[in-house]
């Protein structure tokens, strides 16, 4: 891939919070940066500089000429349809590609590569109909397979009559039921891949979520061995290679005494990423520029012996105490 220099405009699809902090990481690097979303200005990332177009994320004309005014295309919302995303890629560079961004929007299509890839995954069954609950392992989670996020979409299930209820009260949408994992803890692994193939990962993390909301990041996670560190970064390098991402995504994993085990896939920079801002040498946010642009990765290593993240909005909503964090 030809490198696009700085002084080019990177294309955003979406307009929030991670969009923001890309688009800061963008604009300092020397980039415009311009963001595509259905909402009116001022958005977070016109807020930080980028030009502004307001659009449906289903309108293709207007995707279609939003394409043709940047040089490479990315995004901070990956729920974009696919006829969206091919429509961007007949004018520019479109990263991650469509492909990936199709995988990891359905939990059933992001399961099956993940197994096929030879990752291990909670043990699960693709439910389409209430006769595919029976003879199901439980307890499990019922999980929409689209657009669940933060513990929605989801219902613990102890048994065939309390799924069926779940399925329906989810609307009867396509699901997969999950064995429950009993985790030790949760944690992730942000990673960046570019075109020339080259991987760059952050370590494992911690995670701890306060109501289905990621609440603490623990960097590097003060419970992994260095054998469990290097498993996990071994199973992030084989996802981001086998789906062939461009650019940065995050790996969510349950950390069981068997190893480890794949929750879900964020093909975009992650709150459990943000701590890199300032605790390492590259951003996640400098380093999806880096990778969509086709640059070298940045450094990942930690500029202090240890970081972490504190959520604001998991602790003090619906206003998180400025003044006290600051203080
Ligand atoms: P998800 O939306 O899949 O990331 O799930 C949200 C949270 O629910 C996870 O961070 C876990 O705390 C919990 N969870 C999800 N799936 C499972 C599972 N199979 N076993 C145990 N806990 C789970």
């Amino acid at each position: 891939m030809t490198p696009i220099l700085p002084g080019s405009t990177i294309g955003i699809l979406g307009n929030g919070q991670l969009g923001r902090m890309t688009t800061q990481a963008a604009i300092r690097m020397g980039y415009s940066v311009a963001c595509y979303g259905p909402d009116a200005a001022p958005t977070p990332c016109g807020q930080a500089g980028a030009r502004e177009v307001q659009g449906a994320y289903d309108d293709l004309d207007a995707l279609s000429e939003f394409a043709r005014s940047v040089d490479v295309m990315t995004f901070e919302f990956e729920n974009v349809s696919t006829a969206a995303t091919a429509v961007a890629s007949e004018h520019i560079p479109v990263h991650p590609a469509g492909a990936v961004l199709h995988t990891t929007q359905d939990r059933i299509r992001e399961k099956a590569a993940l197994v096929d890839a030879g990752i291990p995954v909670a043990q699960y069954s693709v439910v389409h109909q209430p006769s595919d609950l029976d003879g199901a392992a439980y307890p499990g989670i019922l999980k929409t397979a689209q657009t669940g996020y933060d513990g929605k979409g989801q219902k613990l299930v102890h048994n065939a009559t309390e799924a069926a209820a779940a399925f329906t009260s989810l609307g009867g949408v396509p699901c997969v039921l999950e064995a429950l994992v009993p985790f030790l803890w949760e944690g992730s692994i942000v990673g960046a891949r570019n075109a020339a193939g080259d991987v760059a990962l952050y370590p494992l993390v911690q995670n701890i979520h306060t109501n289905h909301i990621l609440d603490t990041t623990l960097v590097p996670a003060p419970l992994a061995s260095t054998e469990l560190q290097a498993s996990a970064a071994a199973l992030a390098e084989r996802i981001l290679d086998s789906l062939d991402v461009i650019g940065v995504m995050c790996i969510e994993m349950f950390i069981t005494t068997d190893g480890i085990i794949v929750n879900e896939l964020a093909p975009r920079p992650h709150n459990s990423g943000h701590w890199t801002i300032e605790g390492a040498v590259t951003s996640q946010f400098e380093q999806h520029v880096r990778a969509v642009c086709g640059l070298p990765l940045g450094s990942t290593e930690l500029r202090a012996p240890a970081a972490a993240m504190a959520n604001l909005l998991g602790d003090c909503w619906p206003e998180p105490d400025f003044v006290g964090a600051l203080a």
